[in-house]
């Protein structure tokens, strides 16, 4: 049942409503690359003041967190991330995005809000700004986390070594939402594993380089990777339970630099995707064992170095958490609540309730507009028709959109703190 303290905290939403959407197209026309979050990070230190927050402002680089203390009661932290990617917008949107920046290599790149970061940091300013005006419906303390870097799978990270775990209290419990392609106006929720755990990995693998007209004096190393590539793929099909999905992909694959010369060394750079620890464990022990072993069958005169690097950990949603959550969505949305499928994306949230070893849920929010979702599915066409997140033509519609991402926070942040 929605409980007269939730309506409440909702009545805001009308007065609140024409500024969020002002923000939220000022946030999506200025995009900004993951650890630049710097113009973001101060519009949102300001909004976190005027409703009344204790603000803290460069966790971690350019994270910023807002308290909002209102008694004693549970304390629930709800995390934004802020970054934007490196993809030039093809949207067509009167506020479409024009920026440039600097990446990390010195290259100057497009910039975009392609993943929708920009609807989570206006709702969850939105659902701070509705607990402010609506101290009398409910009693604990609201702990906003707008996180840099997210699609570096380094921000959650920097606001932890930043020192978050001491700058508030433990939290009870920790969401986060992420818009998605789904029809716009739902929520989705999922017990247990929801996002995968993504590893890449870096192999260095070393030949004897010569002239191409002498392999005999030589370890070639194209053929050794070539080798290494076939192989791998016998890992997820033969080494894996068909009931664990999993995904190994190679994606970058380098050597040499003319063909009749055979390159001294070989980098493989691939992509591994499982949603449980031993799953995981199983793909990278088997990753290293295979290429040990072809490099011994080559003959190479150097044992192969490995490299970890944008490693995602699993996002797994607590049971109870999120029954109860699930039955707070039921409640306020009735149909438009359902259950989000598994999803092959990963995230770095987990790495911030984790680091206080507290339960949290993940939900999915729809962004796409329900008729133009309605006739691609009537089509079978979704995956066609539908840009997803990451694409240049991503375009949440505002409404009900942000309507929905703020009433979802609200929504969930009052099972725990309006009982
Ligand atoms: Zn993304
Ligand atoms: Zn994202």
């Amino acid at each position: 049942m929605v409980t007269a303290h939730v309506t409440n905290v909702l009545t805001g939403l009308e007065a609140q409503r024409q500024g969020l959407e002002e923000l939220y197209r000022d946030l999506h026309a200025h995009p900004e690359l993951p650890h630049q979050e710097t113009r973001t990070a101060g519009l949102v230190a300001k909004r976190l003041r005027e409703s009344g927050c204790e603000v803290h402002e460069g966790v971690g680089g350019t994270g910023v967190v807002g308290v909002l203390r209102n008694g004693d009661g549970p304390t629930v932290l709800m995390r934004a991330d802020m970054d934007a990617l490196p993809v030039k917008e093809e949207t067509g949107l009167p506020y479409a995005s024009t920026a440039t920046a600097t990446d990390e290599t010195g290259a100057e790149v497009p910039v975009m809000h392609a993943c929708g970061h920009d609807v989570h940091v206006t709702s969850l300013l939105g659902a701070v700004a509705l607990h402010a005006a609506a101290l009398d419906d409910w009693n604990g303390t609201l702990v906003a986390v707008f996180q840099p870097a997210e699609e570096r799978a380094d921000g959650a990270d920097a606001m932890v070594q930043g020192g978050i775990v001491d700058l508030v209290e433990r939290p009870d419990v920790a969401f986060a939402q992420h818009v998605l392609a789904m029809p716009t106006g739902t929520v989705g929720t999922r017990v247990g594993p929801v996002l995968s755990a993504a590893d890449s990995m870096r192999i260095t693998l070393f030949g004897r380089g010569g002239h191409g007209s002498m392999p005999h004096a030589t370890v070639d190393p194209v053929v050794l990777a070539a080798m290494i590539v076939v192989r791998l793929q016998t890992v997820v099909s033969r080494e894996v339970a068909p009931t664990a999905p999993a995904v190994l992909t190679v994606g970058s694959l380098h050597a040499g630099t003319k063909s009749n010369i055979i390159a001294d060394r070989a980098v493989i750079e691939l992509n591994v995707r499982s949603y449980d620890d031993s799953t995981r464990t199983r793909i990278v022990d088997a990753i290293r064992r295979i290429v040990i072993a072809e490099c011994e069958a080559s003959g190479s005169p150097k044992q192969p170095e490995f490299e970890l690097y944008d490693r995602y950990p699993l996002t797994d949603n607590d049971a109870g958490v999120t029954e109860r959550l699930a039955a707070a969505f039921a409640d306020h949305f009735g149909a438009a609540a359902g259950e989000l499928p598994l999803q092959s994306a990963s995230e770095d949230f987990s790495r911030l309730p984790d680091a206080w070893g507290i339960p949290y849920s993940y939900w999915g929010l729809g962004g796409i507009d329900a008729e133009k979702y309605r006739l691609a599915e009537e089509a079978d066409r979704v995956d066609q028709d539908i840009p997803a997140n990451h694409s240049p033509t991503f375009a949440p519609v505002i409404q009900p959109t942000l309507d929905t991402g703020v009433t979802a926070l609200v929504v969930a942040g009052m099972a725990w703190l309006g009982a």
